[in-house]
C-alpha cells in the first residue's frame, strides 16, 4: 500500500517513484543460478529488499525459484510472515535475549553467534514448549558477531548437547570478496572449512554450510558450498568495480520523477540554499519534486546529472529536503516531463555505480538510501505482478 491519502493502492498521486522491474529480477535469480550449481538459494531481502520494496520481492524472488530468505532483523522476518510468506527465513544479525520468543511465535530461523545466546535460546524454547531453528554464526575474518573461529567447537559442542534447538545450518560471513585480492577470502575459507571438521570427527551430521555473498558467487566457485546468499547481484548491480563480471546482470530498479516547474533566467541568477550555484549565462532551469528526504543524497548538490527528455544535465545547487533544481541550458522541457534520476531515458543510463562513485560511497548505500516515501512500481514478474508497494 502506498503511503497516500487515496484508498485505492493502485493511484500514486506522487509523481515520484521507483520503478522495479520484475523480469530483469528474474533473469539475475537465474544469472545466480547458473553460477551456483546445485547449491539453494537464500536470497537476501533485508533494508526493504536494498531499497525494492521487502513483500512484493521477495514474493518475486520464491516465485523465480530462491529456497530461502535472509533478513537483517526480527522486524523483517515478522513482516514476511505477516504478508504470508512460509518460506524458510533466516535473521542474519545478532540477537537480543527477550526477542527469542518472538523467532519462535513467527517460525523465524535465529542467528546463533556465542553459547551464551544459544542457551538463551535453548531456555525460551524450553520454556514455551517449542523448538528452536539455528543457524549457528562462525567469525573466520569479519569481525562483526559470532564465536571466533578456532573456538567454534565450543559451540558446536553445546549445540549438540541442546534439548530445544535444531541446528539448520552454520555460516561465516566474507569481508572482502568482491576485492581482486583472493587471498583474504581463501583464508576465511580455510577457517570455515577447517571449524566444520568438528562435525565428521564427532560422528555429527553436516549442517548446511554457506559463506558465499554475492563477491564469492560471482569469482569464488569453490565457497558456494551448500547455500549461496547473494544480496546485491540479485539487484542487477556488481558489489563492487573491481569485481569479475562472470556472469551478466540486469539492473532491476529506476528512481524517476517528472518536472514540476520551468523557468528562463538571466545570466547571475542564483539557485537554492545558500546560492551556492548561479548561471554563467542566460538559461533554463527545471524544478523537481524530490530530495534528500526521499533519499536522493544531499550530496550530489552541484555534482549528479538527471535524464530529461533522453538528455543529461546537472543538478543545480544544493538538493533540498523535497526538491532539487536542474539546469537544462537552452533546451525545452514542459510541466509532467518525466525526469529519471537512476536508469535509462533513450539513449542514456544512469546507473547505481555511477551515483555511488560520484559521492564517494558504494552502490549498496545509494539504493538503500531511497526511502519508504517513494512509492515503488512493479512491472513484469509473474501473474500476480504489477501495482504499488511501500
Ligand atoms: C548482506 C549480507 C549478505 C549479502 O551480501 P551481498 O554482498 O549483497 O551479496 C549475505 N550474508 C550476510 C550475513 C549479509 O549481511
Amino acid at each position: 500500500m502506498i503511503q497516500s491519502v487515496f484508498e485505492d493502492d493502485t493511484i500514486s498521486v506522487r509523481p515520484t517513484m521507483v520503478e522495479v522491474d520484475l523480469d530483469a529480477l528474474r533473469a539475475n535469480v537465474a544469472a545466480v543460478r547458473s553460477l551456483a550449481g546445485s547449491a539453494r538459494i537464500m536470497a537476501t531481502v533485508k533494508a526493504n529488499a536494498y531499497g525494492h520494496g521487502l513483500i512484493r520481492t521477495s514474493k518475486e524472488l520464491l516465485a523465480a525459484g530462491v529456497h530461502e530468505l535472509g533478513v537483517a532483523f526480527l522486524e523483517e522476518g515478522i513482516a514476511l510472515r505477516r504478508a504470508g510468506v512460509t518460506a524458510p527465513v533466516l535473521v542474519l544479525g545478532g540477537i537480543i535475549g527477550n526477542q527469542i520468543s518472538h523467532f519462535l511465535e513467527y517460525d523465524l530461523q535465529i542467528t546463533a553467534s556465542s553459547v551464551h545466546k544459544l542457551q538463551q535460546i535453548d531456555a525460551t524454547a524450553a520454556a514455551m514448549g517449542g523448538r528452536a531453528k539455528v543457524h549457528i554464526k562462525i567469525d573466520t575474518g569479519m569481525g562483526r558477531i559470532g564465536v571466533r573461529h578456532d573456538n567454534a567447537w565450543r559451540l558446536f559442542d553445546a549445540a549438540a548437547g541442546s534439548a530445544y534447538s535444531d541446528v539448520c545450518g552454520v555460516f561465516s560471513h566474507f569481508a572482502s570478496s568482491h576485492a581482486a585480492d583472493p587471498s583474504f577470502t581463501l583464508l576465511q575459507l580455510e577457517r570455515f572449512l577447517g571449524a566444520l571438521e568438528f562435525f565428521p570427527q564427532h560422528g555429527l551430521p553436516m549442517p548446511l554450510r554457506h559463506i558465499a555473498n554475492s563477491g564469492a558467487v560471482l569469482q569464488h566457485p569453490d565457497a558456494l558450498l551448500d547455500m549461496v546468499r547473494p544480496g546485491i547481484m540479485l539487484y542487477g548491480v556488481y558489489p563492487d568495480a573491481e569485481v569479475r563480471k562472470t556472469v551478466p546482470l540486469r539492473p532491476v530498479l529506476s528512481f524517476k520523477t517528472r518536472v514540476v516547474y520551468f523557468k528562463a533566467v538571466r545570466a547571475g541568477f542564483a539557485i537554492g540554499y545558500d546560492h551556492t550555484w548561479a548561471a554563467p549565462a542566460d538559461t533554463r532551469i527545471v524544478t523537481l519534486p524530490v530530495g534528500y528526504g526521499d533519499g536522493y543524497s544531499r550530496a550530489l548538490s552541484n555534482r549528479g546529472d538527471v535524464l530529461v527528455n533522453g538528455r543529461r544535465y546537472p543538478i543545480a545547487g544544493m538538493i533540498s529536503m523535497d526538491q532539487c533544481m536542474v539546469d537544462i541550458g537552452g533546451d525545452a522541457a514542459y510541466n509532467g516531463d518525466e525526469a529519471v534520476l537512476i536508469g535509462r531515458q533513450g539513449g542514456e543510463h544512469i546507473s547505481v555505480e555511477e551515483i555511488a562513485e560520484r559521492i564517494g560511497t558504494i552502490p549498496y548505500e545509494v539504493l538503500t538510501m531511497i526511502n519508504t516515501r517513494v512509492p515503488r512500481k512493479y512491472t513484469g514478474g509473474s501473474a500476480d505482478g504489477g501495482g504499488f508497494e511501500t
